[in-house]
């Protein structure tokens, strides 16, 4: 870097985390070691039992990702070949991933264009007789309309599982993201909103049936060792990811306010460089802000913009030393690997403009006013012709 370039604003800044924290997650490492228990035992007990409580959910059953958090909560379910489950079209891969490879078919639904979740009145008309579960996403951090969800899943009697991987903490009319569904799954990646130092995940459920078939799943479905009741996996938690997650987990309100005041500094400063309407307003300008629902507590995972020049912003963004990413490029119903699923491009028109036009910019808790108002400046001179 030549010295008058901008410092880098990155996507997400995990040193400057890792640098306030160092003293307790070096102590916390050296425990385990210092114990030489390496796989499940207490620290991940202790973490199963933060995260339950914090999440409103009786039982927790911490896994080695959040894609074998959905796997093991799909077996759970006794999801199989020729069965139908029925998701987002805009997630991260897994959510329909973990469905395809129990042999069962992805029923993919359309979503809001303001939100990114599910629209929940394009469920039922795609219910039949092989339909095993449903998966709302809650996707950015925000939780998807549960309501209208959960009344399907009663009156067809369906299975919920949410994909909570990228909303810790969410709230939808003052209940936790993972407190609806039968299942709930989470991811502890590394770049979500409470991540490990490596992979793990965990599933979140009130049924105790459910907790005690994702916890013999989890090794191999053995109880006691050695005899298997069911054909499980090698779905088990390290000590050392749960070590690190307790660590931050104390963090977690504080860094969760943090990303908060950011997407409110970001709605204030898009709007006062005349780039995005203010409050509920419409009309023609560049950027669209991401639609905060109202019914709860969003966690801002991300922060989607929408453009119509989406790619050409991001490279100018680099240009200027931003971060930017785009969640998701390709719908999952028009992945490569799904093309025998029958559908094509206009198949689901919502997923697939979002595919083209969002753009998530730097949101993560350490990002300070002065960078917001550079990452805006920045956009603001695209837009005005400055690129
Ligand atoms: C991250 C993520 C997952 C998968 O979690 P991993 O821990 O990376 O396996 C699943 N669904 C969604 C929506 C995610 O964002």
């Amino acid at each position: 870097m030549s010295p008058n370039e901008p410092t880098p604003i990155p996507i997400l800044d995990l040193k400057s985390q890792y640098a306030s924290i160092r003293e307790e997650i070096h102590a916390a490492l050296d425990h385990v070691l210092e114990s030489q228990h390496f796989i499940l035992g207490p620290e991940v007990s202790a973490l199963e039992e933060e995260i339950a409580a914090y999440s409103q959910c009786q039982y927790s059953i911490g896994v080695s990702s959040g894609t074998d958090a959905l796997l093991v909560a799909l077996m759970a379910l006794g999801v199989k070949p020729g069965d139908e489950v029925i998701t987002s079209s805009y997630s991260f891969f897994a959510t329909a991933g973990a469905v395809a490879r129990l042999g069962a078919r992805p029923v993919f639904v359309d979503i809001d264009p303001g939100t990114l979740n599910l629209r929940p009145e394009a469920i039922e008309p795609l219910i039949n007789a092989r339909t095993r579960a449903i998966i709302p996403v809650h996707f950015c951090g925000q939780v998807a309309d549960m309501d209208p969800i959960l009344e399907i899943s009663d009156r067809f009697n369906m299975p919920v599982i949410e994909d909570a991987a990228q909303a810790i903490g969410a709230e939808y009319k003052g209940k936790r993201a993972g407190s609806f569904g039968d299942l709930a799954c989470l991811s502890f990646f590394p770049s979500k909103n409470l991540g490990g130092y490596g992979d793990s995940g965990m599933v979140l459920t009130n049924n105790p049936e459910l907790a005690e078939r994702v916890a013999l799943l989890r090794t191999h479905g053995a109880r006691p060792k050695y005899h298997h009741k069911l054909v499980g996996g090698n779905f088990r938690m390290d000590a050392i990811q749960a070590a690190v997650l307790r660590v931050k987990f104390k963090y977690l309100d504080l860094w969760t306010a943090a990303r908060q005041r950011n997407a409110g500094n970001y709605r204030r400063l898009f709007v006062e460089h005349c780039l995005a309407a203010p409050g509920s307003e419409v009309g023609d300008y560049p950027v669209q802000l991401p639609a905060e629902t109202g019914w709860g507590r969003h966690i801002y995972h991300l922060f989607q913009i929408r453009v119509t020049r989406r790619d050409e912003l991001q490279a100018y963004l680099l240009s200027q030393h931003i971060g930017s990413e785009v969640y998701y490029p390709v719908p999952l119903h028009l992945q490569e690997c799904f093309s025998s699923l029958g559908y094509f491009p206009g198949s689901l028109p919502a997923s697939e403009r979002a595919a083209l036009e969002t753009l998530a910019i730097p949101i993560y808790p350490e990002l300070t006013v002065a960078d917001q108002s550079r990452v805006v400046e920045a956009i603001a001179s695209f837009f005005n012709g400055a690129s």
